[in-house]
């Protein structure tokens, strides 16, 4: 029964953890729910700035 709020969507997060390879352009972000262990993950593009 405590994972009645997971059951409707409403997760419990983690800090949510950020990898970064260095040989790519993006970052791999990954987080999970402290109450169900959901797993979410997503990724970013990585972005330069510019100086000119
Ligand atoms: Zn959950």
């Amino acid at each position: 029964m405590t994972n009645l709020l997971c059951q409707i969507g409403i997760h419990k997060w983690s800090k949510q953890k950020s990898y970064n390879i260095f040989s790519s352009n993006v970052i791999d972000f990954k987080k999970y729910c402290l109450r169900c262990k959901k797993v979410k993950k997503w990724t970013k593009i990585k972005t330069r700035r510019l100086d000119n």
